[in-house]
């Protein structure tokens, strides 16, 4: 009954030889590359420590030069940058992945306020960006008058039981209003119901002459912030429809200068404010009338994307592409001739393309997908450089592997990065791919700590991600308490941030943007020889194929 000495040796012997078989399996060699995931292959060491400093801090200071013009969106300063990008592609033997050579030229249309836009109260002017913005959407030239109402929330409903117009018609009137939601009402349940909207509508529809927001800054945002950006010139896609000639004007008050259109109505802005969150609110004329007048110059221009590619060395694997994205555009020349040099954000970025794009063209290891390198323009405007070209892509979308952005608020130089943050790494399988890739390089992936900025929705790799191709931005920064480079970011913000100050800095370290670069490379490589390409966490809701024309799942 027992096993004979017999069968037990030639039990060995076949799994010996199975053994030994296995060995030699290219099943079990490639599971064998596999799964040692968390460490570096001698391939990826070599890559990581071929990613230049020099040609980081170079490419940096080049495109966030005087010269450069802080790279605006159809100014001559972003046209110059295109074409350094495209010299620089070159000389690394990308191949051209434009409509002309590199460059894929896209349509936009600016938008600036002429001096004879003006808001009068009776006689008196006031000062636009000061004391008032006109705020999006605007459809062109306007003048119209009218008089003052304030109608607090312009809210008529059941729950809470309201009516704010009770007993006035708006037609012909300008209209003081608050953004909601009243303090009485759940801001979730009030966004759902898009009650902001249906209340601006029905306004509009009821024919009010324009429509005043006013107390609309928060300490985190305040009217200052809001002001700055709204006089900037305004950039879009000029295929995009204008928007239609009936809306009237929207506007946005400072606080001083809404307490002025209250003067002489009874009462006070503050009593106003009060009133409005009470019950039983009623319109309250403020007894005069104003004066709005609007008048834009339109102009049509050129800007370029631009896009090269290392193609890939499997002849199959070699037609599926990983896009590599960073915006090279910044805020140009505006507001008279002050330039936005963007260096943090994103002339780094860019800087850290081109050095991950030289490691790998450089490189003798085999990469079997084809590498897309993607410079895109007008991001900073609504991601216009990124969503051209998901509409008119030069590679097919459904063989776009996945892609990395390389995007950010510069908090990468503040030391040697140690932690890095994954935005989209929830929702694919770059998620796992980013913590083997940190694990192998001594870096700890945390969870976003300002959840709140939303910064998932608002870069490049967002377009991809609506599209159904898995992308990721990664943010990196040092070691320690993350508070403390929190802080210096939040405080970056505020006096830096899409401001003419945003310029490379003595105290920058520039070991940061090198671990950036060499990451991106080390993801790239992963991603060009996996088997498959990146896919979707099953349950998340961008789980969607490549190329899908769905709308995106709702901000969450
Ligand atoms: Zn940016």
């Amino acid at each position: 009954m027992a096993n004979s000495l017999k069968h037990l040796l030639v039990c060995k012997f076949v799994a010996t030889l199975l053994a030994v078989l296995l060995l030699f399996s290219p099943v079990l060699l490639r599971a064998q590359q596999t799964s040692a995931t968390n460490v570096l292959s001698a391939e990826e060491r070599d890559l990581s420590a071929s990613v230049k400093v020099e040609t980081i801090k170079e490419v940096t200071a080049a495109l966030s030069s005087v010269e450069m013009q802080g790279r605006g969106t159809m100014q001559a300063g972003g046209d110059r940058a295109a074409d350094y990008i495209a010299q620089r592609f070159a000389k690394l033997g990308l191949k051209p992945l434009g409509k002309t050579s590199y460059m894929q030229p896209i349509t936009f249309r600016e938008t600036r306020f002429l001096p004879e836009t003006s808001f009068r109260l009776g006689e008196d002017p006031f000062t636009l960006g000061t004391d008032y913005v006109v705020t999006p959407p605007y459809s062109g030239d306007k003048s119209v008058s009218g008089q003052l109402v304030f109608v607090a929330y312009g809210l008529t409903s059941n729950v809470p039981k309201r009516d704010d117009l009770a007993g006035i018609d708006v037609k012909g009137k300008i209209v003081v209003m608050l953004e909601g939601p009243p303090k009485n009402v759940d801001k979730l349940s009030w966004s759902k119901a898009k009650a902001q909207m249906t209340i601006m509508q029905r306004l509009v529809y009821q024919g009010a002459a324009g429509l005043v927001f006013v107390n609309t800054g928060t300490a985190d945002r305040p009217y200052s912030e809001m002001a700055d950006y709204l006089t900037r010139r305004r950039l879009e896609l000029a295929e995009n429809e204008e928007m239609p000639s009936f809306l009237p004007p929207f506007l946005t008050f400072s606080n001083e200068a809404a307490e002025k259109l209250f003067v002489g109505s009874g009462l006070t802005f503050d009593q106003a404010l009060e009133l409005a969150d009470r019950e039983g609110f009623k319109p309250i004329s403020l007894k005069k009338s104003a004066k709005i007048t609007i008048r834009l110059k339109k102009t049509k221009g050129i800007s370029n994307n631009v896009i090269g590619f290392l193609e890939g060395s499997d002849p199959t694997l070699k037609a599926e592409g990983l896009v590599y994205t960073a915006h090279y555009d910044a805020y140009g020349v505006d507001k008279g001739n002050r330039i936005y040099h963007g260096a943090a954000d994103n002339a780094l970025g860019v800087a850290e393309m081109i050095a991950a794009a030289e490691a790998l063209t450089q490189s003798h290891a085999r990469i079997r997908r084809s590498i897309i390198f993607l410079a895109v323009t007008g991001e900073e405007y609504g991601g216009f450089g990124s969503s051209y070209w998901i509409d008119n892509p030069t590679w097919k979308i459904k063989q776009i592997a996945a892609n990395l952005n390389f995007d950010g608020m510069g908090t990468e130089v503040y030391g040697p990065v140690k932690t890095l943050v994954g935005y989209g790494a929830e929702h694919s399988s770059l998620g796992a791919l980013l913590k083997d890739v940190a694990a192998a390089t001594g870096l700890t992936v945390i969870a976003d700590p300002r959840p709140e900025e939303k910064s998932f929705y608002r870069s490049d790799h967002y377009y991809f991600v609506k599209k159904g191709v898995p992308g990721l931005m990664i943010l990196g920064a040092p070691e320690g308490e993350i508070s403390a480079w929190i802080n210096r970011m939040k405080e970056w913000e505020k006096i830096d941030y899409h401001q003419p100050t945003d310029v490379v800095r003595p105290d920058w370290n520039w070991e940061g943007p090198r671990t950036m670069a060499a990451l991106g490379v080390i993801l790239g490589f992963r991603i060009a020889n996996q088997d498959q390409m990146p896919s979707w966490i099953p349950n998340s809701p961008f789980n969607r194929e490549r190329g899908t024309n769905k709308p995106p799942p709702p901000l969450q």
